[in-house]
């Protein structure tokens, strides 16, 4: 028997009725692959918890802060599997916890029996182990209420298992169980975390960048890249997809009023990122707008953008503070990174006085002097692709 394991207890899945088992396989699915780096390991579900046991040598440590991003996991566990008899697992929670029942004062076990095969009840087998567990630390005061240390048993089909509390989990749905989604990824701080929050509930996205070379540097490509790859260890891999937008935003400035640049290359983004999307079947687009921040995120310049596309857009920061944005931005890690300061295409041509409620009219009118379907067609046929 492997001697520790990993669990994740799956949260909302076991919501979902029917759907559960595709949830599940889905979930398992994602945990081999991403754990792939680690080791090998045998993943398997019962009872609403994931099993991951290491076959042979792996690096459980970095498995397990791997497994503590992957969403559809509310709870992750490192714990030791045992005989499903009494005293090895009182032995087991001896050598398994012996730092922490050395170190804390008040302590309690709490057992849970899905066995029931197993001949003790589980509060029978609490106090028979705690008991014992007082004997040998003398230490420990037991604490029904508020302990220091919780020591969990777990009687299950196979084994037994023991381990100390749970670490709190990614949460959300497992990715793939919610479709395929593009998402508008800029070097900002606000994009990273709606991608976040989207994948977060079951999407796989596609992130799709627009650069302005000469305009903006290769370290602006790469400081989205690097947003990817920190993304990544939420999503696995992802397929970023680079459009090239200079051509488009000098029209834009050569034809077009000054006032109304920034919303008119919103719209470009937004046909672009359109055709991105259905040509990989994916049902909506994903943006890090939030209402009132920059003169293009006032209602009436988010209605103009969305107003040249048919397909849904998805805006999860729109009624943020940005001081909750930069939390999400902490907690994922984003950051550092997106505060690195390379200029975004937008900036570069940033109207000296953005129109903060640009009218349709007069944007059909400025574009009628494009030819849009031809700009779109070429960044589209321009764009480069890159695994991360
Ligand atoms: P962010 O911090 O995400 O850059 P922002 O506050 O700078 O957001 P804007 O520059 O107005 O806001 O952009 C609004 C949204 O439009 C971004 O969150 C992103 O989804 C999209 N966007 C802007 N610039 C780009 C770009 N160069 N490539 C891809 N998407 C972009
Ligand atoms: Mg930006």
């Amino acid at each position: 028997m492997k001697d520790d394991i990993i669990l994740l207890k799956q949260g909302e899945i076991v919501l979902k009725g029917q759907n559960r088992r595709e949830f599940e396989a889905k979930l398992i699915n994602n945990i081999r692959r991403r754990l792939e780096p680690y080791g090998k390991f045998n993943v398997y579900a019962l009872q609403s918890t994931v099993y991951v046991e290491p076959k042979g040598d792996s690096d459980m440590e970095g498995a397990l802060e791997a497994a503590k991003c992957i969403f559809g996991a509310f709870t992750v566990t490192r714990a030791a599997a045992c005989e499903k008899d009494k005293d090895a697992i009182l032995e087991t929670a001896v050598s398994y916890l012996e730092t922490q029942l050395k170190t804390v004062s008040t302590f309690k076990v709490e057992s849970k029996r899905a066995d029931k095969r197993f001949p003790m009840g589980s509060i029978e087998l609490s106090q028979y182990v705690g008991g014992q567990l007082h004997d040998r630390f003398p230490n420990l005061k037991p604490d029904m209420h508020n302990p220091e240390l919780t020591v969990h048993i777990e009687i299950r089909d196979f084994a037994a298992y023991v381990h100390g509390p749970a670490i709190r989990g990614a949460g959300g749905l497992p990715i793939g169980v919610g479709g395929r989604m593009v998402t508008l990824l800029s070097g900002g701080i606000d994009s990273p975390v709606a991608s976040h929050m989207i994948a977060k509930r079951g999407v796989q996205l596609i992130p799709v960048h627009f650069y302005s070379h000469p305009y903006t540097s290769v370290l602006a490509k790469e400081k989205v890249i690097k947003l990817a790859g920190i993304l990544t260890r939420y999503c696995g891999r992802l397929r970023v997809e680079l459009v090239p937008f200079t051509k488009i935003q000098e029209q834009i400035r050569e034809h077009c009023p000054e006032g109304l640049i920034t919303v008119l290359m919103r719209r470009f983004m937004m046909r672009i990122a359109e055709r991105i999307a259905v040509d990989n079947a994916c049902t909506a687009l994903v943006t890090g707008d939030n209402l009132g921040q920059v003169a293009s995120q006032t209602a009436q310049a988010l209605a103009v953008t969305e107003e040249c596309v048919n397909i849904p857009i998805f805006r999860p920061l729109i009624a943020l503070d940005k001081r909750d944005i930069i939390d999400i931005a902490r907690m994922i890690d984003t950051y550092e990174t997106s505060i690195l300061p390379y200029e975004d295409c937008c900036t570069v041509f940033t109207p000296r006085r953005p129109r903060t409620k640009p009218k349709l009219e007069e944007i059909l009118e400025a574009e009628a002097k494009l030819d849009i379907d031809a700009l779109v067609e070429e960044a589209v046929m321009s764009t480069e692709r890159i695994v991360v």
